[in-house]
């Protein structure tokens, strides 16, 4: 396998250490998944049961959780039929555990055995659980004054956690220093992350009949959640399972919102602002242009709401059974306007994707109440 730089075209062996571009862009793994729907293993009740699509092979997962295949509810939403994809129920409680199941089977099997990740939130939680899982060493590097309720869950997996002072990406550099003999494995960075979430596409569209629906929603911080859904789709696509792409609204916090502007054609030079909807507060995706791209080949939009509507939807998504991250209300907030703006119509099919659950935040969530 190998990586690749879309920005200046390198091409890397893959393995275990190197994890972005000498010229400082984001590297992609050279792979496309090839499954047909006769190639599903039927009896695997995992988002292993689309193995043949993985850059890992399914005899070389050693630490699972028995991960994915969450539900998929159908809701009646401002008088249009919404299909709720909930990633509120994965393992370690977001969609992160699709991306770095991938990245921490693909790593210990070429034998590295001490992770370092920079996360103040569910990367982090999600890395410190497969590690406890697979007994690897994992530590976790924090910005300084992470409240502690945040990293509990982290404690409890017996994460090494390590605080460190200035921006976030001095965080990120500080990960990268290879401290005690560790690997870094950002999920930001990874080139494996992305082909674990294409997961959730595969998932969509066995869960939906094996269709593609028109639209799908979800929120973007990094953009991650995109890419998985893009690559997973292209994949189904090409292979011929599927007649069109979705086209993909990818929502994002008017407080840091640099996907959204990169995409209207605005300057991506402001001051973020703090957010309730911490999971999105990226100021300088990884793959910021390529992202952009991908949502843009889709016919799709990045659009960008207020904290009051996030705040909002939290509630209102809550009163119709599902307990959310103020994080993935965002994109509630993006699908009722979505709506109200007529962009997507009852007679499509829309999907919406649920990335986090709600006792995630409990202290935030008291304080809207
Ligand atoms: C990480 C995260 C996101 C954002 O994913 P990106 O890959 O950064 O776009 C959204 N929701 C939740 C709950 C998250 O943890
Ligand atoms: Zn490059």
């Amino acid at each position: 396998m190998k990586y690749l730089c879309k920005k200046c075209g390198n091409l890397y062996d893959a393995n275990d250490k190197i994890i972005k571009c000498k010229c400082g862009g984001a590297l992609w793994l050279d792979f496309t998944g090839k499954l047909k729907k006769s190639d599903i293993k039927q009896n695997d009740f995992t988002m292993w049961r689309y193995a043949k699509a993985y850059p890992v092979k399914r005899e070389n997962v050693k630490i699972s959780f028995g991960e994915g295949l969450t539900p998929l509810s159908s809701i009646n939403y401002k008088g249009h039929k919404i299909l709720v994809k909930q990633d509120n129920l994965m393992p370690t409680g977001s969609f992160k555990d699709r991306g770095v199941v991938m990245v921490t089977n693909y790593l210990n099997n070429l034998g590295v055995t001490k992770f370092a990740e920079d996360s103040s939130g569910n990367g982090g939680s999600s890395f410190a659980g497969y590690c406890a899982l697979g007994g690897i060493d994992c530590k976790i590097f924090i910005p300084a004054g992470t409240s502690q309720g945040k990293i509990a869950q982290m404690k409890v997996y017996g994460a090494d956690l390590i605080e460190v002072e200035g921006t976030r990406a001095d965080v990120a550099n500080e990960a990268m220093k290879n401290i005690g003999g560790s690997v870094y494995v950002g999920h930001n960075w990874h080139p494996l992350f992305v082909h674990g979430v294409k997961s959730l596409a595969y998932e969509l569209w066995e869960q939906n009949e094996f269709k593609e629906p028109d639209n799908i929603v979800c929120v973007a911080g990094n953009g991650s959640i995109v890419t998985g859904i893009y690559i997973g789709f292209k994949e189904l696509l090409n292979i011929g399972e599927i007649d069109k792409m979705p086209k993909i609204y990818a929502i994002q916090t008017d407080n840091c919102n640099t996907l959204y502007r990169e995409f209207v054609g605005d300057t991506i030079n402001f001051k973020p602002l703090p957010t309730i909807a911490e999971g999105i507060s990226i100021y300088r995706p990884t793959k910021l242009k390529e992202v952009v791209d991908l949502v843009r080949e889709t016919n799709g939009k990045f659009i960008s709401v207020t904290e009051d509507e996030i705040k909002n939807e939290l509630l209102k998504v809550g009163k119709k059974g599902f307990y959310i991250e103020p994080t993935s209300a965002t994109g509630f907030a993006g699908l009722s306007k979505l709506i109200n703006d007529n962009v997507i119509n009852k007679k499509e099919q829309t999907a919406i994707i649920i990335s986090g659950n709600g006792l995630k935040a409990t202290d935030k969530i008291l304080n809207l109440l």
